[in-house]
Order: structure tokens, then sequence, then C-alpha cells
């Protein structure tokens, strides 16, 4: 796949225009990990609300959470919503990893990137957009996170059309330094920009820091 340029210098514009973005909160390994599973479809407040339920309980590790009744887990989890489905994702993940790893589960990140990415994967409920979270803010590897943000203002720039999850990845990370710094930061700046500007319905490209980016967007009443 051949590198896109434009990808470094849109991280460059974003970080001038915002700042650091300090991604991603969560104090231990084990946090991260148990928020990427418990933030699809949720905002990250109510995330918040589920994890301080877990520390409250004292099962915010490996082996604690691993113990609990599923019934009991799904009840902490409750305010980051779909309980029960993400009850079930996490236990399904948690046991992978006892599987492979027994209770040194973070022995998943020394393994080669695409292998411990296809291992977070094979977990029911774990998608790339998780395992790619997991590997780069539990795990400090290299591994680009695509959300629908990053679908969404590439699509709008006229990139990256065609391609599925694994292909803009691909894409990303053959044009990036595989710095991990460097990934947490973009996928971050991408997130601030789709939630502050490049929304869904009505793009605010008049008043957006990028506007000019990559020939602006491709879609003239978005200008
Ligand atoms: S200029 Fe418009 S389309 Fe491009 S990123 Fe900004 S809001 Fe989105």
């Amino acid at each position: 796949m051949s590198p896109e340029p434009r990808l470094l210098q849109l991280h460059d514009r974003l970080l001038a225009a915002f700042g650091p973005q300090h991604w991603w909160p969560g104090e231990t390994p084990f946090e991260v990990l148990v928020g990427a599973v418990l933030t699809q479809n949720t905002n990250w407040g109510n995330v918040e609300r589920a994890i301080a339920n877990l520390k409250a309980r004292g099962v915010l590790d490996f082996a604690a959470l691993r113990g609990l009744e599923l019934a009991e887990l799904a009840e902490l989890i409750r305010p980051a919503g779909y309980y029960n489905l993400k009850a079930t994702r996490l236990r399904n993940l948690l046991d992978l990893l006892h599987h492979h790893h027994g209770e040194t589960w973070e022995e998943v990140f020394r393994l080669p990137l695409e292998t411990a990415r296809e291992r977070l994967l094979a977990a029911r409920g774990v998608g790339p957009e998780t395992a790619d979270s997991i590997l780069l803010y539990a795990g400090g590897r290299p591994s680009f996170v695509i959300d629908a943000y990053t679908f969404r203002v590439l699509h709008r720039h006229g990139l990256g059309l065609g391609l599925d999850y694994h292909g803009l990845r691909r894409l990303f990370m053959a044009s990036l330094p595989p710095k991990v710094s460097l990934y947490n930061e973009f996928h971050a700046l991408l997130v601030r920009l789709g939630k502050d500007y490049c929304k869904k319905g009505r793009p605010a490209c008049v008043s957006c820091p990028v506007r000019d980016w990559a020939g602006g967007p491709a879609v003239a009443e978005f200008v």
C-alpha cells in the first residue's frame, strides 16, 4: 500500500490547533483494557461510572474480575449500558487471555504485533477497534485505531474511499512512523475533530482548523 503523506500533515495541523489530548484515561493497563470493552456504544462518562463501581468493589484486577459471577459483573458495569452483553464480552476476553497466558495476561503484548492482534480478535465480541485500542493504549504497541470519526473525516476529503477498517488501518500504518505516542495522539485528535467539527449531520467546515487540508472537503455543500 502506498504511503499517504497528507495523513502526517493532518496530524500536525490538528496538534497545532487542539494541543495534546492526554489519552487514554486509565491508571493501569488492565483498567484501560476494561475501559476499551466497556466504551463500545456509549460515552466515556458512563464507562467511568462502571469502572468506579469495579474499583469500589475491589475487583479491578485480572484475577478478581475473572472470579466474579457473570451476573454480579453485569450489575457492576450496568452504567456502561448493554451490561449483560459487555459482561459476557469482558469475560470471554479474560478467559481467552487466561487460557493462553495464565494470570500474566500482559504477556500478550510481547507477541509480534499482528499475532497479539489476532489473539485479541479471537475473543468473541472483541472487534478491531477494541483490539487496536487495547494494543495501543494498554499495551503500548503501535497499532493504529480507526473509528467512525476517522472514516468520516477522510471520506469527506476524498481519502481512503473503498477501504474497510483493516485497509484504512494499513494506510495509516504505511504512512506514519510506527511511534506509539504519534498513534496515541493522532487517534485522540481525530476523535476531537469529529466531535467538535466533523459532525455526522452538519460538519462545521467554515470554522474547522483543517478546512483546507488535502484540498478541502470533497463535497461542496460542506464548505
Ligand atoms: S473541513 Fe469539514 S469535512 Fe473537513 S474535517 Fe473539517 S468539518 Fe470535516
